[in-house]
């Protein structure tokens, strides 16, 4: 275990028995959504047969849930499905009890799989190893304690840097890591010649001090920031002040601010105490927690031209209630800066934006959304300056969302053939990789 720097850390871990661990703080974005089964899909997941026992951390989605769950419940008669974190654990003991070693079975679970994965997993014997689907789509990366004992694996440097590890490397598309005492022994499971990263990642997603490919969050996003005024440089000329929504527009606020000389002034407030995610919230919730956990400062505002940055718009009424807020406070023009392109398309590998009907993006232009929404314009950056930024090529990243394009087929299977009945008037009820009428 690491060096921790708090007592409280230490006493709680020096009360755990073992040599390896695995944990999980993402909210499940598959399942249903009531009390219960949030704390019923509550990762890692774990299961066993005869004897053998596996625990798995993921970090994705899977697509072709249905297909996985009617295998899994021809062998575990008793299997209860929860998300899609139960079933790929229940398909790799799966593989592992019929006598495959983990190379094999991790080989036939990626080739199973439709979807986002990347894992980090303990089997009932201590052994501790992590992988990637072949796309890439999630982040995952290595690293080590100083004294070169511990080993650990993690979404982002983020946690590496907060407990002093040092980062070694990204896993691979397609890459089993397994941890022995001589270290990481790194396997190519499938070699994929698509690549396809979360372009979101670099927008909302990860945290502005995590790194990928040595490179900050950060600095992607206040360069995502200067494109924006670099492709809307009249709009750009058409303010007096820059404010960002707290805290997600506050990376490319900078870049705004560096480009077009324009003060950015911190008028926007986050409530220290209101916490929820707004994103992840029920639509009833979104707004009244929007409503107090964003305060403006009206003596800075009253009579002024403002953009306003944003990293994304899904639905559009949290950043509504912002701007509401803006022109209540006297702001005489509200020019907002997106640095995520138009999403137009839902997401099934692991941010929770899966259906047409919850993105304002898939039915308006950015025209029709500046009336929505109550701005003057909504100036997106271009999908071409986004890819840039980054360091990427088009061929590198999963642009789904915004480009209609999805890396694996079954996703792009059921984004046309939902879309088509979208279009048509049809209403979604469910995440659409979990509706029998989408399944393979
Ligand atoms: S569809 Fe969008 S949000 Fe989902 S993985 Fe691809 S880029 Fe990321």
């Amino acid at each position: 275990m690491p060096k921790l720097r708090s007592n409280a850390f230490q006493e709680w871990f020096g009360r755990l028995p073992g040599y390896v661990g695995i944990g999980n703080v993402r909210y499940t974005t598959s399942g249903k959504c009531d009390d219960a089964s949030l704390i019923q899909g509550t990762q890692p997941v774990t299961a066993s047969i005869d004897g053998l026992k596996l625990a798995l951390s993921f970090n994705g989605n899977i697509v072709n849930t249905l297909q996985i769950k009617k295998e899994i419940d021809q062998y575990f008669t008793d299997f209860v499905y929860g998300c899609d974190s139960d079933l790929v654990c229940h398909k790799l003991l799966l593989e592992l009890k019929q006598g495959k070693d983990l190379a094999s079975a991790v080989s036939l679970v990626m080739q199973s799989l439709d979807g986002a994965f990347s894992m980090a997993g303990v089997t009932g014997n201590g052994d501790f190893f992590a992988f990637k689907d072949p796309h890439g789509i999630k982040p995952l990366c290595a690293g080590h304690s100083p004294d070169g004992a511990t080993f650990a694996f993690s979404s982002e440097t983020v946690s590496l840097d907060m407990n002093s590890f040092v980062r070694d490397f990204e896993l691979e598309p397609g890459e089993l890591v397994t941890v022995t005492k001589d270290g990481f022994k790194r396997e190519q499971i499938i070699k994929n010649p698509r690549k396809a990263f979360c372009a979101f990642e670099y927008a909302y997603f990860s945290r502005p001090d995590s790194r990928f490919d040595g490179k900050y969050v950060y600095e992607i996003r206040e360069e995502f920031g200067r494109n924006i005024v670099r492709e809307f440089p009249e709009i750009a000329k058409d303010a007096d002040i820059i404010l960002s929504v707290p805290e997600t527009g506050d990376d490319s606020a900078m870049g705004v601010h560096e480009e077009s000389g324009l003060r950015w002034e911190r008028a926007s407030r986050r409530h220290r105490y209101v916490t929820e995610r707004a994103f992840i919230l029920l639509n009833r919730e979104r707004y009244s927690t929007i409503d107090r956990k964003v305060n403006i400062l009206s003596s800075k505002v009253d009579g002024k031209r403002v953009i306003v940055t944003e990293d994304s718009v899904v639905r559009g009424d949290t950043t509504k209630v912002i701007i509401e807020k803006l022109r209540r406070a006297g702001a005489k023009r509200v020019h907002l800066f997106v640095t995520f392109p138009r999403i137009i398309g839902p997401c099934f590998y692991g941010i929770d934006m899966s259906t047409y009907g919850q993105l304002i993006g898939s039915k308006h232009s950015a025209e029709d959304i500046a009336k929505i929404i109550g701005a003057d314009d909504v100036c997106y950056q271009s999908i071409e300056g986004l890819v840039r930024a980054t360091g990427q090529t088009h061929d590198e990243l999963c642009l789904a969302c915004i480009t209609g394009k999805y890396p694996t087929p079954l996703a792009q299977k059921m984004a046309d053939e939902m879309k088509q009945k979208f279009l048509h008037g049809y209403e979604e009820k469910a995440r659409i990789y979990e509706t029998e009428e989408t399944s393979p």
